[in-house]
């Protein structure tokens, strides 16, 4: 499988609850490296730009009031099929029908406060890397 890199947000839930070093451990566990990671404030901006396709869905105006609730991490996993291995170790949207084992089934609270993302596709990884990382800040 080939080396990819994939973005990852350990959402504000999970780092009011102190749990970076937790999910990190889950991520490096799982054979993908941290190659890059800062901790940030998102603004409002930044949100609606990330989640631009859930723009017109319901829950829209709850996950861009969630997303800038508070700090969250922002980093690039490097390993082979990193975008396809991340989500499933991140496990399903609704930590009710994630599986054991997972991220969201041991740390999230809720659909909306599902404690990480993770890209869904190559396309959208690259685009999300350069939105929050230059390649100068990329250490693999
Ligand atoms: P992410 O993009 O954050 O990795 P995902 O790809 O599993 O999650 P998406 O369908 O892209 O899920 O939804 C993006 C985010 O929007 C979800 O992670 C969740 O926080 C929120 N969300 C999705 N559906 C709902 C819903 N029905 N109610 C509340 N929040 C939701
Ligand atoms: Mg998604």
């Amino acid at each position: 499988m080939a080396t990819e890199r994939t973005f990852s947000i350990i959402k504000p839930d999970a780092t009011a609850r102190n749990l970076t070093g937790a999910v990190n451990s889950m991520i490096e566990q799982s054979g993908l490296r941290i190659v890059a990671q800062r901790r940030v404030r998102i603004t409002r901006e930044q949100a609606e730009t990330f989640y631009s396709v859930h723009r017109e869905r319901p829950f829209f105006g709850e996950l861009v009031q969630f997303m800038t609730s508070g700090p969250v991490v922002v980093q690039v996993l490097q390993g082979d099929g990193a975008i396809t291995k991340y989500r499933e170790i991140m496990g399903a949207t609704d930590p009710a029908k994630a599986a054991n084992g997972t991220i969201r089934k041991t740390f999230a609270r809720s659909m909306g406060e599902n404690s990480v993302h993770g890209s869904d596709s190559a396309e959208n990884a690259a685009a999300e890397i350069a939105q929050f990382f230059s390649g100068n800040d990329i250490v693999g």
